[in-house]
């Protein structure tokens, strides 16, 4: 990251970025400017980094499923980029009406280079230099700072020259990449909530908020469903070392940093419990108990690029034949259903049980990594509230259980307690 020495004292180069909710009417909007406006003044470099209005995007899909459900996925992005540039153009205007230059931008117009994954995109490069130059022409607001960028998150470029989106939540990306490329100092992604919570704060009331968490941490707890942060937002954040906080659009009061491991003085055992609602588990009855049926079952879903997640071979009592379970995102369901019966004759089985009203509840902490008894406290809470459990997985800091969506508060909540994370 960029050091401080190239503007004066105090002042920095941030990325600001602010999500649906905190965007979701001109009332909003006029809060966002005002908040921009005032780091403006202080010095700051700014460039914005905007979602769409809270609802737009998901009305977009709404319309593009009514329109089409075998849809051409460029023309789903065409569609789905749209409400970014609502928002970015409205606070535009709003800045300049607080005597702040600034100027709008769409991911073709930077560009925001993407790979031609539309729907789900990763972006490949930014080019930052004409945001820097307008930046550093400096006094062009009578506030010291030069223009402010407000650049429209979630959308890119493909090298077809087409318009790519990047996957729901997308914007965080775009500001973390954005960060990047411009060399900012921070990136300061402003929520409806006031922070990283210890747990999603909609649901257990006790949950707290952290000051810090690892990098390491946050890649978890987003992957496996809070969705504070879109996971590549902090698999980028981790990689080119970008300094995150995670703040409430709303209010002054200090966010969440993402930082290093040693700078976190205390740790403890866990740091978080998430739950993720778009699974689906498929059992396959009565496979045959041989070498080479795994390969059977999971070498299509993977050529069918369905990610599958846990798998549970069951004991087989005679020798002869198992049940195999596995999860897979409950939107590929259907898909997984066609690939398996597709491939029934080279696999062997009896029938194929598909159940959507599954949730993966994972607990997350650097801290597993030095401490034991952490998984045997998970199962003795669970089973405390009578919860069984369908699968298990773990990793070096998480160990997640697949059970009845029907449990998921209680689920979360008596392991929030049982971890001593509740709030006092
Ligand atoms: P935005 O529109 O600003 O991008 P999101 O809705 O994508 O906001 O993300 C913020 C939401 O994430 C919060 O309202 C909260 O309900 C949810 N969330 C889930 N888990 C957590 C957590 N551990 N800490 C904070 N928020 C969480
Ligand atoms: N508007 C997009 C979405 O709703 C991107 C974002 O908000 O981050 O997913
Ligand atoms: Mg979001």
């Amino acid at each position: 990251m960029r050091g401080y020495e190239t503007l004066g004292e105090g002042m920095a180069r941030i990325v600001m970025k602010f999500g649906g909710t905190s965007v979701a009417d001109v009332e909003r909007l006029r809060n966002v400017a005002d908040r921009v406006a005032k780091s403006a003044r202080e010095g700051n470099e700014i460039a914005v980094v905007l979602s769409a209005m809270a609802g737009t995007t998901n009305e977009l899909i709404s319309l593009i499923q009514g329109m089409s459900t075998m849809h051409d996925a460029r023309e789903y992005d065409a569609v789905v980029s749209a409400g970014e540039q609502i928002t970015i153009g409205l606070l535009a205007m709003a800045l300049q009406e607080r005597g702040i230059s600034a100027r709008s931008w769409q991911g073709w117009q930077l560009p925001i280079r993407t790979d031609d994954v539309h729907s789900r995109a990763r972006i490949e490069d930014i080019d930052g230099a004409e945001i820097v130059r307008r930046m550093s022409l400096g006094a062009g607001n009578g506030a010291g700072g030069g223009e402010v960028a407000v650049v429209a998150g979630f959308q890119g470029l493909s090298p077809n020259n087409r318009i790519t989106t990047l996957g729901r939540g997308g914007s965080d990306t775009t500001a973390v990449a954005l960060a990047a490329a411009l060399g900012a100092d921070r990136c300061d992604i402003h929520t409806d909530v006031d922070g990283v919570y210890t747990a999603d704060p909609r649901i257990v009331m006790a949950a707290r908020k952290l000051d810090k968490i690892t990098y390491e941490e946050m890649l978890e707890m987003a992957s496996q469903g809070a969705k504070v942060l879109q996971t590549r937002s902090v698999e980028l954040a981790m990689n080119h070392r970008v300094r995150v906080q995670v703040l409430s659009s709303f209010n002054d009061t200090p966010g969440t940093l993402v930082v290093d491991e040693d700078e976190i003085v205390e740790q403890a055992v866990v740091s978080g419990i998430t739950y993720a609602s778009d699974e689906a588990k498929v059992t396959l009855l009565q496979v045959s108990d041989r070498p080479g049926v795994a390969a059977a079952i999971f070498g299509p879903l993977a050529e069918a690029s369905i990610n599958v997640d846990m798998i549970v071979q069951s004991a087989s009592p005679d020798g002869t034949n198992t049940d195999m379970t596995f999860t897979v995102a409950r939107g590929d369901l259907p898909r997984v259903e066609a690939v398996l019966a597709e491939h029934r004759g080279a696999i062997g089985y009896r029938e194929i049980i598909a159940d959507g009203e599954v949730v993966k509840v994972s607990v997350i902490g650097v801290g597993m990594r030095s401490h034991a008894g952490v998984a045997q406290r998970m199962f003795a809470a669970l089973s405390e509230k009578g919860i069984n459990i369908h699968a298990i997985s773990t990793s070096e800091i998480k160990i997640s259980v697949l059970i009845g969506a029907e449990y998921t508060e209680l689920a979360v909540r008596s392991l929030h307690s049982a971890y001593g994370l509740d709030a006092v």
